[in-house]
């Protein structure tokens, strides 16, 4: 499963990240993921559970959102937002598109307790 090692590289840049800041702990890792990424946010949680053992990120929530893939159409010319259910071109229904953002998954925001210094 490709779960494992995209858990494993967010877990790595949350920890490089909350070091940086110096955190403590991370409560929380916020992802944005695109409609086509074909990740399983409780895929996610539940390699997460296994990997954060130990570390600071031990009992970390992932909290997922979908994003609709933007796209612009050949035809009409028009961009837009699509999600899986209609994949055409809202104006002119076209199948023609060109997409404009297909990033898998992005880190959006961390939840880190500092010590306060
Ligand atoms: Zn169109």
């Amino acid at each position: 499963m490709h779960e494992l090692s995209i858990t494993q590289s967010i877990l790595d840049y949350s920890l490089s990240e909350a070091k940086k800041h110096g955190g403590v702990k991370i409560r929380e890792i916020r992802l944005l993921l695109g409609p086509f990424s074909g990740i399983v946010p409780e895929c996610i949680q539940m390699y997460m559970d296994l990997l954060a053992e130990g570390t600071i990120a031990q009992g970390v929530k992932i909290k997922a959102t979908t994003l609709p893939l933007k796209v612009r159409c050949r035809d009409c010319g028009k961009e837009s937002e699509i999600t899986r259910r209609h994949i055409a071109c809202p104006f002119c229904e076209s199948l023609r598109l060109e997409i404009l953002s297909s990033n898998d998954f992005i880190i959006d925001s961390l939840e880190v307790d500092t010590d306060g210094d």
